[in-house]
């Protein structure tokens, strides 16, 4: 989950004489962009959201649509660079709106819409006006396309919403993971939404089951494109955070006491650090207290 949006870019003049320059998008919209990351992947972004879409053989394969608007952004692009190529297969990465809504603007007829199963659980039992899965996994699904490799989808876990998967582009050397790996900025404010065990245990299944043979590119939901120790740093800025504010619990601090004492300095360089780290702090104390009962432990006393 992830609400903020990048500020539109803006043509500025200093010249008094009025001077119209040409702006590529409205004022009030959300600044689109496409960027090549290896072979024929691409990572295409709407404001603060990203997404990946890879080009095949047979067709394109796009991963989140994001909303109805990027969605329809999306296929207007795809459609001028590749005339010739429909869209074979959309892949949501988990059950929020906030990346899984609008998959209807890159329905083109045959093509299959995939998730895994607890998201579109998830989609049938609150209603969600999502373009539901044609296709449904649970622990794993390789999908191959002509001339392109395979993407192979995981499940690791609960991390964030419901049935997040990663995608793995193995010809590309390429990961896509959406909300619970961030790397270049701290996880997003309070955790709402989040399982700070989860993205953990899911983080660490991740770099032991796949090596620097299997990708050599990260590619985030947010935030920004990195490497294999960029998602090491974020892991051990989780388990500083997970790991201080549990001994503070523990040791019967209140949130303010561990927001004043907990020493996170070693990841100062994160974007968003000075903004975030207490929000950060208070939703790990939060989750460990209403969804771990950490304070209901016998050996545990009520909080500060
Ligand atoms: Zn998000």
């Amino acid at each position: 989950m992830h609400k903020i949006l990048t500020a539109v870019a803006m043509s500025v003049s200093t010249v008094a004489s009025v001077i119209i320059v040409p702006s590529p998008v409205a004022a009030q919209d959300t600044q689109y962009a496409i960027r090549h990351i290896d072979g024929s992947l691409y990572r295409w972004t709407a404001g603060s959201y990203h997404s990946v879409y890879i080009v095949h053989d047979e067709g394109i394969a796009v991963a989140d649509p994001l909303s109805a608007q990027a969605a329809t952004w999306l296929r207007g692009e795809l459609a001028r660079r590749h005339p010739n190529k429909q869209i074979t297969h959309v892949i949501y990465s988990h059950s929020h709106p906030d990346h899984a809504y609008g998959g209807e603007a890159l329905d083109d007829g045959d093509t299959i819409f995939i998730a895994h199963e607890l998201a579109a659980e998830t989609w049938k039992l609150n209603q969600a006006n999502v373009r539901m899965p044609d296709v449904v996994f649970y622990n794993r699904l390789t999908i191959t396309l002509p001339g392109a490799g395979d993407i192979r989808l995981d499940y690791w876990g609960a991390n964030n919403g419901k049935g997040s998967v990663s995608m793995l582009f193995p010809q590309q050397h390429a990961l896509h993971v959406v909300d619970w790996i961030v790397i270049g900025r701290l996880p997003y404010q309070t955790l709402d939404g989040y399982d700070i065990n989860g993205m953990i245990s899911s983080t660490r299944a991740i770099l032991s089951d796949m090596s620097d043979k299997d990708f050599s590119v990260f590619i985030g939901g947010h935030a920004d494109i990195g490497t294999r120790e960029d998602i090491e740093f974020y892991l051990s800025y989780l388990e500083a955070l997970h790991d201080g504010v549990l001994r503070g619990i523990i040791a019967g601090q209140s949130l303010e006491a561990i927001q004043n004492s907990l020493d996170l300095s070693n990841w100062s360089s994160l974007k968003q650090f000075d903004a975030w780290r207490d929000a950060n702090i208070e939703g790990v104390f939060n989750q460990l207290i209403d969804d771990y009962y950490v304070t209901m432990r016998p050996e545990v006393p009520d909080p500060g």
